[in-house]
């Protein structure tokens, strides 16, 4: 099958992970007879040296015109790069919410998962981790709080500021259905996450979750409290399989499931539209400490190339033949900088090196 993958390397280590994510779809590609022809497109950093502008339109075109999106990340140091002398809205970070909104995309997955082999990089006691966990966040990407209409206004002689949490029922019934789908391709369990006890919004999305639910009674549905979540969390991580909750909650909670599953390098992200298309993106940024020396993780771009086969283009055996050949390079002790441990029988690679180890390890379908 041919498919047109738009790639955006961005800023930083972005090119450098990038690539390697790149080279594993080759890898892919030649091994199950698919065509991937790839469009490199600027965004960010980058953009701005060529056009001007974080974002062109040409480039959002581009992007619409594909399967999907693979991008690194953007951005430079904050308060060093002269990107930071132009105004907000000519910033790196400007074209990345212009490209997510023009490209509609309302649904973000954030998993977070942890390896048997980076066990101690989760901040988490023994007991707790007990046999790991395997979660996915689904989050609403473009309603409630950060959307709404807000003022600060001077009221009775003092300052009065407003912030408007506002969901429209289409907006709750399209992120629902999407994470009933991943639920059910995964082990079968949803908990929708809100504040139903205090906030009207959240009654409404707990209303409208059920009402989804009805449709897909092989996922089995449980409703939680924001609060008790973000205390489950860190006591029991392996309660949750898919967690799918509104926007700032989502914002707060992903932070959190990242800091227990360890390092950055290590975390994939995808955002949806309704139909398959999609942006795949590590949860990290464009670590500029690191850019250009050819030791950053590429681990959670191959992993967001993992997720980009699986969502946008359909090809869950191909998406798991990488997740297979991540877990076996971790198994054999190859480790970046950011993930390497004083302990016996690990090897120390750089971020061309370890995108090599996983292509290698790759199984196609003849396994
Ligand atoms: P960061 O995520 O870039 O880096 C935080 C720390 O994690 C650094 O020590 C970095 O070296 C390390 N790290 C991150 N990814 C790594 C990897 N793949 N391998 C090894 N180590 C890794 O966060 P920051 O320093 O706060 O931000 C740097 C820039 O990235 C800023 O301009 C910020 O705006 C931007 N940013 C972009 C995105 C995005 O593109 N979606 C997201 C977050 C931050």
């Amino acid at each position: 099958m041919e498919y047109r993958i738009a790639v955006i390397e961005g800023d930083g280590i972005g090119p450098e992970i990038v690539r390697e994510a790149r080279k594993v779809l080759l890898r892919i590609a030649a091994l199950y007879g698919h065509h991937f022809e790839f469009r490199e497109l600027l965004m960010g950093g980058s953009s701005i040296d060529r056009f001007g502008e974080p974002l062109t339109e040409e480039t959002l075109e581009k992007c619409r015109a594909s399967d999907a999106v693979l991008m690194g990340s953007i951005g430079g140091k904050v308060g060093v790069s002269p990107w930071y002398l132009l105004p907000p809205e000519k910033r790196p970070e400007a074209g990345l919410l212009k490209l997510r909104k023009g490209l509609g995309l309302f649904c973000n997955l954030r998993p977070a998962k942890l390896y048997p082999e980076l066990r101690n990089a989760c901040p988490l006691r023994e007991s707790v981790i007990g046999d790991g966990f395997d979660l996915m966040m689904v989050r609403e990407l473009t309603g409630g709080l950060y959307f709404g209409e807000r003022s600060t206004v001077r009221e009775g002689g003092e300052l009065v500021a407003r912030d408007e949490l506002c969901y429209r029922e289409s907006e709750i019934r399209r992120v629902a259905r999407k994470a009933f789908s991943i639920a059910g391709g995964r082990r079968g369990r949803l908990c929708s996450v809100d504040k139903a006890n205090v906030l009207d919004s959240s009654r409404l999305w707990r209303r409208i979750v059920e009402e989804e639910g009805k449709a897909c009674p092989e996922v089995e549905l449980s409703h939680a409290l924001v609060d008790s979540t973000a205390m489950l969390l860190v006591r029991k991580p392996g309660s949750f399989d898919v967690i799918l909750t509104e926007n700032m909650f989502g914002d707060i909670l992903s932070d959190e499931m990242a800091e227990i599953a360890g390092s950055l390098g290590m975390l994939p992200s995808a955002s949806l539209r309704e139909d398959r298309f999609g942006l795949y993106e590590p949860s990290g940024g464009s670590a500029p400490d690191i850019a250009g020396q050819n030791i950053a993780n590429p681990l959670a771009a191959i992993l967001s190339a993992a997720m980009l086969l699986r969502y946008s283009l359909e090809l869950p055996k191909e998406a798991e033949d990488v997740e297979t050949a991540v877990e076996k390079v971790l198994r054999d002790g190859c480790r970046t900088k950011d993930i390497l441990e004083e302990k016996k029988g690990l090897k120390l690679l750089s971020t061309e090196e370890m995108g090599e180890e996983v292509a290698a390890k790759l199984r196609g379908p003849l396994r």
